[in-house]
């Protein structure tokens, strides 16, 4: 298997994205000190990067859950991880690769609520809706792509390519 050689998105292009995201963010969010609950692993990079652009009190966490094996979701939910600050009443901005069936982020943000958050937030670098099979909608999304399985940014396949600064779409992709 191969990537292709043109990213389907580039560094420039991401992080032009990532810091208009990190403004709307800033604005919607004044005066409201937010924690940025980051998925693990694949939110990790989008995370690092969107939260030098958002000019708040700014509390990060991160949250693990296991919900797919290779290329094709599981459609079950494992926790590897659970945050530390106490999300009663807070505003919480849930930072997510991409969102894919909507079953991961669904769990997330019912388990957010049930700790008595204010508020949950999703924002979500891509998006494919095509996928959906549980209603999800995220209030920011960076790039909506087809139904592509993408690596690179954060984004794995069987753990690798998370380090790519670019995004990319296998040469024979199987969706
Ligand atoms: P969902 O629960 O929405 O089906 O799945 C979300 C998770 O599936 C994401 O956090 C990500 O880990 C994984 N995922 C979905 N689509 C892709 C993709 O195209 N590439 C990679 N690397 N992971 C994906
Ligand atoms: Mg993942």
């Amino acid at each position: 298997m191969r990537l292709k050689t043109e990213p389907l998105l580039d560094a420039a292009t991401i992080r032009a994205r990532v810091a208009e995201m990190g403004e709307r963010i800033t604005a919607d969010f004044a005066g409201k000190p937010l924690v940025l609950l980051t998925v693990l692993k694949g939110g990790m990079v989008f995370a690092a990067d969107l939260m030098r652009h958002l000019d708040l009190d700014v509390e990060l966490d991160f949250i693990g859950v296991r919900s797919y094996d290779g290329f094709h979701s599981q459609g079950r939910i494992e926790w590897t991880y659970k945050p530390d600050v106490d999300l009663q009443s807070r505003h919480v901005l849930l930072v997510e690769d991409i969102l894919d069936t909507g079953r991961t982020s669904k769990a997330i943000i019912a388990w957010i609520e049930a700790q008595g958050a204010a508020e949950a937030a999703l924002c979500v670098l891509l998006d494919k809706p095509s996928r959906r099979v549980v209603p999800v909608t995220p209030r920011y999304t960076g790039f909506t792509i087809e139904n592509r399985f993408v690596v690179g940014y954060g984004l794995d396949y069987n753990a690798r390519y998370r380090h790519l600064p670019d995004i990319y779409e296998f040469d024979d992709n199987p969706c």
